[in-house]
């Protein structure tokens, strides 16, 4: 693990950090039960601004190979999730005409839960994703996927595979690759020469409106507003020609970038710029802001469950999505808190979370149980599963949501969808 003091994009000299959560485990390293705590990983948390290119990244570096060693998410697992997919590849079918003389390579392809609707509309697909357990979920669902990570060296064999490439999807992989210089680069020399590349990420403007804190973990290196990543695009000789604003992930854009400037920016690029540099985007002090409004949170919701604690009210939590190990941890919340959390996700089962060592059990444990309390950690999908867990409310239980300052969610209150 490495300190930067260089800016990743740009490389002029990177300010001290804007928010700082301490010493994190990976949000991504479960434990097994009976492990060692003070053998756990641990490494800084904190992000910084670069004023010179707008780039927001954290300021300490865990190498990629130790990320993704084991990792458990599988988009699959998630319903809403999945219609977002369905309805992003209809729309860039319809847009790029995409057929059977078309080849899609999806970046950080997961499980195959995108490809899969590329495929059903008779494109050729290829995925890449460096995870090998999940990658193997896609090939036995018949995506072929190249258990890899995307980069330079990739794309001699990429072409001898499937020669240019119509369309490279990236979602969420642009905040994981540190080398994100050399990864641009790379999609510029994979793609034909009317390709395109459309990524998604979690827009930084979210994160900061709706202290969205608990989405920064080391997997998360960078937090892109447009105007940044414009300017890497922009290094790696591609044209971003247009932009919208996606709900998934608690806000997330989707820009369109192609290898030759033969299309005009659409009016969306212009104003999202223009509205990010009137909210503050470019200048410190609008980051520095997030730093006070995370320490009120923290306050309140330690707060709440300390205070529902002392009532002799029993806590649990659901789902073990990465962010929720952030919260917890800058939280300084555990097992003493809140007795466990249940997941859908059976490779995550059996499982504690990193730091908090709160045991994950499966969803019917809510009503086995029923805590007086359950904490809804991937609250980007509350709605979704205070629908699924109608009943444990109908019992008497009470869903809490941490995110942006914790409320507790009535029988007949549901929150807006995320
Ligand atoms: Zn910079």
């Amino acid at each position: 693990m490495r300190k930067k003091s260089l800016c990743a994009g740009c490389r002029n000299p990177l300010p001290a950090p804007f928010l700082d959560l301490g010493d994190s485990p990976l949000a991504n390293s479960y434990t097994e039960p009976g492990s060692s705590e003070t053998e756990e990983f641990r490494a800084p948390l904190a992000v910084s601004f670069c004023p010179a290119c707008y780039l927001v990244q954290l300021t300490h570096i865990v190498p990629p190979k130790q990320l993704f060693f084991s990792y458990l998410y599988f988009s699959s697992f998630s319903e809403s999730y999945l219609r977002h997919a369905k309805a992003m590849a209809d729309e860039l079918c319809d847009r790029f005409q995409l057929g059977p003389q078309s080849t899609v390579v999806e970046v950080a392809s997961n499980d195959g839960y995108l490809l899969q609707y590329f495929q059903q509309r008779n494109v050729r697909v290829l995925g890449i994703d460096p995870a090998e357990n999940i990658g193997e979920a896609a090939r036995l669902r018949g995506i072929p996927t190249w258990t890899r990570f995307f980069g330079p060296d990739l794309l001699p064999e990429l072409e001898q595979e499937v020669g240019k490439v119509t369309l490279i999807i990236g979602n969420n992989v642009l905040a994981h690759v540190p080398k994100i210089n050399a990864f641009l680069s790379a999609v510029h020399g994979a793609l034909g020469s009317s390709g395109h590349a459309v990524f998604e990420f979690p827009y930084v403007l979210d994160l900061l409106e709706r202290n969205e804190y608990d989405t920064i973990y080391h997997e998360h290196v960078y937090y892109y507003s447009l105007s940044a990543l414009k300017r890497l695009a922009e290094r790696a000789c591609l044209h971003l020609v247009d932009v919208s604003h996606q709900k998934v992930h608690g806000g997330t854009l989707r820009v369109f970038l192609a290898k030759y400037a033969r299309e005009q920016p659409s009016a969306a690029v212009e104003a999202m710029l223009l509205a990010e540099r009137a909210a503050g985007l470019l200048t410190p002090e609008r980051y520095s802001l997030l730093g006070s409004a995370v320490e009120k949170q923290k306050a309140e919701f330690t707060g709440l469950l300390r205070r529902l604690r002392s009532a002799r009210k029993t806590i649990a939590a659901y789902g073990a999505p990465a962010k929720g190990n952030t919260l917890l941890n800058a939280c300084g919340i555990d097992n003493k808190l809140i007795d466990f959390t249940v997941d859908k996700n059976e490779h995550k089962q059996g499982l504690l979370l990193p730091g908090s060592r709160i045991p994950i059990l499966a969803p019917e444990a809510l009503l086995e149980h029923q805590p007086d309390y359950a904490v809804v950690l991937p609250w980007n999908l509350a709605t979704e599963i205070m629908e699924q867990q109608a009943e444990y409310v109908r019992r008497g239980g009470r869903f809490i949501l941490p995110i942006p300052s914790p409320r507790i969610v009535g029988a007949n209150e549901l929150p807006e969808a995320a």
